[in-house]
């Protein structure tokens, strides 16, 4: 049996890896990063520097498109419904290593009741592949329930009950520190930019001239091939900002560049136009922080 913690380099999965080791031991754990190629090098090099701190194995996961391929391959964004981005780069090809390895796993998952209202519906423990005794995923399903009949892969959420201050303190006082783009304002450190960020983070973002630019040529491409379609989406949702502020598109989902004028004119958002918590679906949830 080994354990494998979710880690993304934000906080939650930071505090499951630090709770991991001291209960299983440090050669006993494996961290699981799922590289989409869309996130901050801070991030990055945070994901190395805990491990190494912590001497755990860490295991980095791509798939064969990464984000911005992914975004150009299938000409859009990822949206609300069409969550392909957590699923292609971080559920497939998790899924795809568990069932390389001739092993039973515990997979620790960096998820809190108090982030939201449906998170704090989830069970504290379950079964990884529950959605597939239910007939809810498909993915590999034959595989996957070959692989179930004489493996196991149980999920705990050891910080269920945690509040964030908790997760924080936690960590400070087992002497590691934190990712260091919470420090710049960021509230969620997956990928830079999520397709769900705060315009408070988006605003991060915009003084931030590498990450700006990489933002702004990722939708010019994907749009060039959306345009030849005859269909428009951006990178960011409509009701993302205000309506009188989308002026190119018809269908008012702003583009990046209408977004980075609006958070650089404005410094106090109505929750109105802020997200509620979106992130990754069902029991993957803790993939994306
Ligand atoms: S962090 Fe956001 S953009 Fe990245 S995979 Fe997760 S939901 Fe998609």
């Amino acid at each position: 049996m080994k354990v494998v913690v979710m880690w993304s380099g934000g906080k939650d999965s930071q505090a499951c890896l630090i709770h991991s080791v001291k209960k299983y031991g440090a050669k006993n754990v494996i961290a699981i990063f799922c590289d989409t190629g869309w996130e901050h090098e801070v991030t990055l090099a945070h994901v190395n520097d805990v491990c190494k701190q912590m001497d755990i194995e860490l295991i980095t996961l791509k798939s064969d498109k990464q984000f911005e391929e992914l975004c150009i391959h299938k000409h859009i964004f990822p949206t609300g419904t069409r969550r392909f981005c957590t699923v292609e780069l971080k559920v497939k090809p998790f899924i795809d290593w568990l069932l390389s390895q001739d092993d039973s796993f515990i997979i620790v998952q960096g998820i809190r009741a108090s982030e939201s209202a449906k998170r704090a519906k989830f069970d504290v423990e379950c079964d990884y592949f529950e959605e597939y005794h239910t007939g809810k995923a498909t993915y590999r399903k034959s595989d996957v329930l070959e692989w179930a009949k004489t493996h196991d892969a149980s999920v705990i959420r050891p910080i269920f009950e945690w509040s964030a201050q908790e997760v924080v303190d936690y960590i400070l006082s087992n002497g590691q520190e934190l990712n260091s783009l919470y420090k710049k304002g960021a509230s969620r450190v997956g990928c830079y930019p999520c397709v769900y960020a705060r315009l408070q983070e988006v605003k991060i973002v915009a003084k931030d001239e590498k990450y700006r630019d990489r933002l702004l040529r990722l939708e010019r491409r994907v749009t060039d091939a959306m345009t030849k379609d005859g269909c428009v989406a951006n990178f960011f949702q409509s009701g993302k900002i205000p309506e009188r502020f989308c002026l190119t598109n018809a269908n008012k989902s702003p583009t990046v560049r209408e977004v980075f004028d609006y958070v650089t004119r404005y410094d106090d958002f109505p929750s109105l136009f802020e997200d509620d918590d979106e992130s990754c679906m069902s029991v993957y949830h803790g993939l994306c922080e």
